[in-house]
């Protein structure tokens, strides 16, 4: 079947584009949530880093305060400073201590009072900031220490990691926080590091502080993006996949659509691609060709010829078939017409009819249409109806046939012997012909029972006054039978096989005694 064929041959598009189209719109949604992903990342990245900044900017400037307090202190008698060291600590809340230092010692504390310990300047980022790992009351413990200075004198004071560490928790809970002071730097595990701190895998921030020598870095880890998909957009997420889905089985729906056999009919039909071939019909006698039979075939641009009952009982059950007998008599009449001097006055075309087509007067309009384009009585044309789906006998159908028969159109009953027509359904329709089904015709030379039941068809066809027509005829025993069961006209691949009708035209003008010959030979008109 032509038409299922087709489906398997484009099956791997079919079923690909309904998944491409379901994926579009998820995969472009994703795109554009992604987008808007990191861009609200790098803002909220940003907004925390200089919040960062800000907080810790804060948190020197209560040491900056206190160390330049006691800056005029620096290089006076510890126990006459100490008081004032304690002060500080008490009155600045992220102070945890303050010293003084001389000479590049520390000479006096707010925790010991007299203390004896060298002073690094070097350690210092421009002299005044330190990120240190630890001292000798709480080694490994962080602190950031501030020292203002005047020459060799200056006063420290110090404030505990924890304060950073609760900022940079606090503030940016759900990002990658680090604060560096020269080549040393802290992140949210509170552990002094040296060198340079990671970049942060996505949405990196890093800013620097205007007023201290420090800068702080942030951004997102990597497995925090896919957190934040998760918990920002569950619902859009949802409706983007139901969105696909609702896309893919559109598609889908539409592609089966448009290739379902009767888009596919449709479409022939608008392609012209059925056409009409020609199988004569021989005269009892000297088997001249009296007339012949137009069956249709379907020219499928991928398939080839397609034979009729491939694709008719579609075009039946579709309703299609009307529309497409329509196309094949305008068809026959065109190919035919050009040349109709090559037939003799009164040839039958016989054009294959279904019941659907009958069910109201526009078949009239059909013969009469294609009658004009022949001169007056030139052809016969003879509907053929199949026995196997009679039409019913309603007033429409009767008032159809009567003005069939009046514009001289004939009918023939076709497969006769295969169906149930009674006498009177012969004579309501006024039926010309029977078309004696081939099976019939396929049992001469059998058993004596079967050949009983074919003559008991011609004899009644005889009583009825009925014209007969063999169809099948395919060997010399069948055709001399028939003859001598004065069988009218015969049909059939002894005599012709159904050809396109430029060899149609061309075996017509070929015929001995052809009285009137086109100017040009007809297959070379047909095929130009
Ligand atoms: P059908 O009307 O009974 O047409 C006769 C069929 O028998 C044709 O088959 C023809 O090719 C075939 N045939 C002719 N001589 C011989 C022979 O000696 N031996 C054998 N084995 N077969 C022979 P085809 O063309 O394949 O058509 C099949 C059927 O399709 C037709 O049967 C007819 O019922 C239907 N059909 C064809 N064209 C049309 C059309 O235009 N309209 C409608 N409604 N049906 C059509
Ligand atoms: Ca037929
Ligand atoms: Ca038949």
């Amino acid at each position: 079947m032509p038409l299922t064929a087709k489906h398997r041959a484009a099956l791997s598009w079919r079923t690909l584009l309904p998944w491409v189209v379901g994926a579009l719109p998820v995969v472009c949604g994703l795109g554009v949530m992604n987008w808007q992903l990191e861009q609200e990342m790098q803002a909220s990245s940003q907004a925390t880093t200089r919040q960062v900044v800000a907080q810790v900017e804060h948190i020197l400037d209560n040491l900056a305060s206190a160390a330049n307090t006691l800056l005029p202190l620096a290089g006076s008698p510890c126990e006459q400073a100490k008081l004032t060291l304690r002060a500080q600590v008490t009155r600045n809340a992220f102070v945890r201590s303050t010293n003084l230092f001389s000479h590049n010692t520390l000479y006096c504390t707010s925790l010991f009072g007299d203390f004896d310990e060298p002073v690094n300047p070097a350690d210092y980022v421009d002299g005044t900031l330190w990120l240190m790992d630890g001292n000798s009351v709480t080694p490994g413990h962080a602190l950031l220490v501030y020292r203002a200075s005047d020459g060799d004198r200056g006063a420290i004071s110090t404030v505990d990691g924890d304060h950073l560490l609760t900022a940079l928790r606090l503030i940016g809970p759900d990002e990658e926080l680090r604060i560096r002071v020269g080549d040393r730097w802290m992140g949210k595990d509170g552990i002094v590091h040296k060198g340079v701190p990671p970049a942060a895998a996505s949405a990196h921030v890093l800013l620097g502080s205007t007023r201290y020598p420090f800068s702080v870095q942030g951004g997102y880890a990597a497995a925090q993006q896919g957190r934040l998909w998760r918990s920002h957009y569950p619902a859009l997420l949802g409706l983007l996949l139901v969105l696909g889905a609702a896309a893919a089985l559109a598609c889908r729906w539409q592609i089966r659509r448009a290739s379902s056999p009767r888009a596919e009919l449709r479409r022939a039909l608008e392609a012209d691609e059925f056409l009409p071939y020609f199988q004569p019909v021989v005269r009892q006698g000297d088997y001249r060709w009296a007339g012949a039979e137009v069956l249709m075939r379907w020219n499928h641009p991928q398939e080839g010829l397609v034979r009729p009952d491939l694709f008719i009982p579609y075009a039946e059950h579709s309703g299609q078939i009307v529309d497409m007998t329509r196309a094949l008599m305008m068809h026959t009449a065109q190919s035919l017409a050009p040349y109709a001097g090559l037939l003799e006055d009164g040839f039958h075309i016989g054009i294959n009819i279904t019941a659907d087509h009958c069910r109201d007067l526009s078949l009239l309009d059909d013969c009469r249409t294609f009658l004009q384009h022949f001169p007056h009585g030139r052809v016969v044309l003879t509907l053929e109806l199949t026995e196997r789906k009679l039409i019913e006998p309603t007033p429409v159908t009767l008032e159809l046939f009567e003005k069939l028969h009046a514009m001289g159109v004939m009918i023939a009953l076709d497969d006769f012997g295969t169906g149930q027509s009674s006498l009177n359904y012969l004579r309501q329709f006024k039926v010309d012909y029977l078309k004696i089904d081939q099976s019939f015709v396929a049992l001469i030379g059998a058993d004596a029972l079967s050949v009983h039941i074919l003559e008991s068809v011609i004899e009644l066809s005889a009583k009825l006054g009925l014209g007969i027509v063999a169809e099948g005829v395919e060997t010399a025993a069948q055709r001399d039978y028939l003859a001598r069961h004065d069988v009218d006209f015969q049909q059939g691949y002894l005599f012709a096989k159904p050809m396109p009708a430029a060899q149609f035209l061309e075996a017509l003008a070929a015929r001995p005694g052809a009285t009137q010959l086109p100017q040009r030979t007809p297959p070379e008109i047909m095929r130009g």
